[in-house]
């Protein structure tokens, strides 16, 4: 039975609707409060979210009222799913109100007390809520998870850094309609179209994976010292995005040695057993064509990063291509398992 009570702030959005779905039936956490903009507030879920998703609309929340922006939330832990034009003062002042926010808007994710979590990569970063609380002086925290398309990226470098070292990487995304949000972009742009650039994400994906995979020292954290170049692409497919990578290693490898390093990778949230970790973080496939967003993005609940066509490059040392749940892995999924690391680590005690 699920004790511990969760609020969903932008519950109706792309990202709210995964978390209200994702967290139907979790052994740890159910929603009794949600949040919507003017739009929304004061009416009944059902009544004004445009339910996207193929499951059912969980009637557990159908009949919540839901709240505005400046509501008090009957939950100390929160889930943020509010576009980056709202939400740094909501998730500010609800963290000093002593909530616990999980956020996926960017507003927050590279300031130096924040941490920003993939609990398989860095799981050590959240020793920055202390330092967080302290120079703030809020008993509660923003702990946020990362860009959608950063990842994938992150997950499939953690253990290629630390078992072969990463110099430079060139990075070209594919990403998926719904990481625009809902209604996101227009179908007259985007059928029968690509649209090569995606305001604000470049710059993300060249700095987050260096703030996740740092060294923390003391009270800060240390950047990974390699660059990244990255092309970011809108595609006409609904969700998962792919990220075809150039990799040049400090130490050099081959396919098939990357290919088991990347197989064997596990983390915390496996040794843990957090309901929401996928059993094996990246799941390798061998065919030419794959990984592909419709077959694939599903693996693992959508908590798996598929990687495949491992293959060398001519330019670096290895090129190969990975594939993440956008809203699912890359959003709610994200939260929701760092929420269950805090959990299990006594953060939400
Ligand atoms: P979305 O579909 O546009 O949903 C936005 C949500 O925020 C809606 O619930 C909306 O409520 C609410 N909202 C809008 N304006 C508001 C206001 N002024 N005050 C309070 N609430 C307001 O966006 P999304 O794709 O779910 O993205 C949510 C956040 O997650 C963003 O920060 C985004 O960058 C981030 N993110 C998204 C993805 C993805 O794949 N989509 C991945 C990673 C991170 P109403 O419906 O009531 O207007």
């Amino acid at each position: 039975m699920a004790t511990i009570p969760v609020a969903v702030l932008g519950a109706t959005g792309a990202v709210g609707q995964r978390f209200i779905q994702l967290l139907e039936g979790h052994p740890l956490f159910q929603v009794v409060a949600l949040t919507g903009s003017e739009r929304s507030a004061g009416k009944k879920y059902h009544e004004v979210c445009r339910w996207v998703l193929d499951t059912p609309m969980p009637a557990a929340v159908a009949n919540l009222t839901v709240l505005d922006a400046d509501a008090d939330l009957p939950a100390q832990l929160v889930f943020s799913a509010l576009p980056s034009t709202v939400a740094g003062p909501i998730e500010q002042r609800l963290a000093a109100a002593g909530h616990i926010v999980c956020s996926n808007a960017s507003n927050h994710r590279m300031e130096p007390d924040v941490p920003l979590i993939i609990p398989e990569v860095n799981p050590d970063h959240l020793a920055l809520i202390p330092v967080q609380r302290r120079r703030r002086g809020w008993s509660g925290a923003i702990v946020t998870n990362p860009n959608c398309t950063s990842t994938p990226a992150t997950m499939v470098l953690r253990p290629l850094l630390d078992t072969f070292g990463v110099r430079r990487m060139l990075l070209v995304s594919m990403q998926a309609l719904s990481g625009a949000g809902y209604p996101g972009v227009p179908s007259y742009d985007v059928v029968d179209n690509v649209i090569p650039y995606i305001g604000g994400e470049e710059p993300k994906l060249e700095i987050e994976p260096q703030k996740m995979l740092g060294r923390l020292e003391g009270e800060t954290i240390v950047p990974a010292g390699f660059t990244t170049s990255a092309h970011c692409n809108r595609v006409p497919v609904l969700e998962g995005h792919l990220v075809c990578l150039s990799i040049e290693l400090e130490r050099k490898a081959d396919p098939a040695e990357i290919a088991t390093v990347l197989s064997n990778f596990r983390g915390l949230p496996q040794e843990l057993r957090l309901p929401t970790a996928p059993e094996q973080p990246i799941i390798v496939r061998h065919e030419p064509d794959r990984p592909q967003p419709r077959r694939d993005r599903d693996a693992g609940r959508g908590m798996a990063t598929v990687v495949g066509r491992i293959r060398p490059c001519s330019l670096f040392d290895i090129k190969l291509i990975a594939l993440s749940h956008n809203t699912i892995r890359g959003a709610a999924g994200a939260s929701i398992l760092n929420a269950e690391l805090m959990h299990a680590q006594g953060w939400l005690a």
